[in-house]
């Protein structure tokens, strides 16, 4: 292993002792633990050769300046914000990693400036409303989100300006797109595609749009002893047929994942035929088109099913976000340094939500993923080895060596 990643090694070990619990790892956004680790952060960009400020939203930006007055700006980002309970490579990876790249770079001029940031609102665990660090950025910051307040009543404004910022200037934190080159973060696949493949690094095609909805089926309760089987309009085994279809519609599709992952049945008893049931939907796929697709199709379906067992039955979408699709410069640059530092090629979209996706449609983004033990995440056995650390570390330095020229 690198000095370089040993040294990452060590710093993630290190911000583990930013907790908000003992004995595990909680950091939610803008908590004392988030304070602690953010100076630790900013420390270690200082060691980089970063000039280093807490913006107006809680993010740690360490900047260093490119050849040129005119030269365009690459941002290097992740989060420090974890889960309850959480493992310690989750967002804090790809900020080390960012540190690291740049602390090597010290003394070359450089054809770009770069931006490392260390966004504390990736999780959503306090808040009912997440990525607000790097929407600022992207220029997408809805201010609303200032007014949402966490389990003790306290609000996102007040909890900024505990935290030493001035969320009344979180729209001057926007990044003008004609002067930013691009943003990429790397992060752990918090899956189990590259450990299967047996590869430590993969590059990211799309991060996955996702839809999420309830069904409702609305039939008929009734005693189980005396209602006849073909007198029935049973909720429940309605939704039996449609928790098999959604999953075929999973299996067909390519790289679409299709879920159920809750149903309700209303006063549910051993001896009652369900008349009510409710079922969750979360459907995503990398290609938006393949996900309205498949959302035609559940309706489809849900409508056949309820006329041929006489319910009542609709799907309701509450939640929708297109996918953020990878630039072609970024990752075509990526697979360069792939190939240069002898890593085989290997592209996947990402089930999981990242802070690289509040950029869509505004500043390129690219990402690439390393594996993770078991693709475990959010939990403490959360691992990436250290061989691999060092892989990604290697690819991250190639890729700002050689930017440069395809800017
Ligand atoms: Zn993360």
């Amino acid at each position: 292993m690198t000095t370089g990643a040993a040294r990452v090694v060590a710093r993630l070990k290190k911000l583990n002792e930013a907790s908000d619990d003992e004995g595990a790892l909680t950091r939610l956004t803008l908590s004392p633990a988030h304070a602690r680790a953010a100076a630790m952060v900013r420390r270690w960009m200082e060691m980089a050769g970063l000039a280093v400020r807490i913006d107006a939203v809680g993010n740690v930006v360490g900047r260093r300046e490119g050849a040129t007055p005119d030269a365009k700006t690459l941002i290097i980002g992740s989060h420090i914000d974890t889960v309850r309970n959480a493992g310690s490579f989750d967002g804090n990876l790809g900020v080390l990693l960012g540190v690291e790249a740049c602390a090597r770079l010290t003394n070359k001029p450089l054809p770009y400036a770069i931006e490392v940031v260390a966004f504390g609102d990736e999780e959503g665990v306090r808040f009912p409303t997440s990525l607000t660090g790097s929407r600022a950025l992207a220029g997408t910051f809805d201010p609303v989100c200032l007014t949402s307040v966490d389990e003790k009543g306290v609000s996102r404004r007040d909890a900024l300006l505990a935290f030493g910022c001035d969320p009344s200037h979180a729209q001057f934190e926007a990044r003008d797109p004609a002067r930013t080159f691009g943003y990429i973060e790397v992060h752990i696949e918090q899956g189990p595609v590259l450990e299967a493949n047996k590869l430590a690094l993969g590059l990211v095609t799309a991060i996955n749009g996702g839809s999420r909805g309830e069904i409702v089926i609305e039939g008929a309760a009734g005693h189980a002893g005396t209602l006849p089987m073909n007198m029935r309009k049973d909720a429940l085994a309605a939704a039996a047929e449609i928790v098999l279809f959604i999953e075929e519609i999973g299996k067909k599709g390519v790289e679409l994942v299709a879920t159920v992952g809750r149903i309700d049945v209303p006063n549910g008893a051993v001896n009652v035929v369900p008349g009510r049931a409710r079922l969750s939907v979360d459907v995503r796929s990398p290609r938006d088109d393949d996900r309205m697709r498949a959302l035609a199709d559940i309706r489809a379906e849900i409508a056949r099913i309820a006329a041929a067992r006489g319910v009542k039955a609709d799907l309701n979408i509450t939640y929708d976000m297109p996918a953020a699709i990878c630039d072609k410069t970024l990752s075509a640059a990526f697979a360069r340094s792939f190939e240069r530092c002898d890593h085989p090629l290997f592209r996947l979209p990402s089930g999981a939500g990242h802070d690289a996706m509040s950029f869509r449609e505004r500043i390129p983004q690219a990402m690439i993923f390393v594996r993770c033990r078991g693709g475990v995440s959010h939990r403490p056995e959360e691992f990436a080895a250290p061989a691999d650390i060092a892989s990604a570390l290697a690819v991250l330095e190639d890729f700002l060596d050689t930017i440069g020229a395809t800017q």
